[in-house]
């Protein structure tokens, strides 16, 4: 997996751990490369769970919702 960063800003390349941006001089959030699609994965995850839950707890009746 590439580690490699872009800047928000402008686009260039950064390193993980910089502070700000070698390009345009940008402070960088200091949660930079440290997972962010994990975060992402996460939400995701409690998305879908919150949707089965969902499911699973309202009465199976969706012929109210279909306009019937
Ligand atoms: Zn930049």
């Amino acid at each position: 997996m590439s580690n490699q960063l872009h800047c928000k800003h402008c686009g260039g390349i950064v390193k993980a751990g910089n502070k700000k941006c070698p390009h345009c001089g940008i402070p960088l959030p200091p949660d930079l490369g440290k997972h962010p699609q994990r975060k992402f994965i996460l939400f995701f995850i409690a998305v879908v769970i919150f949707c089965i839950v969902m499911i699973i707890w309202l009465p199976p009746n969706w012929s109210k919702f279909m306009g019937n």
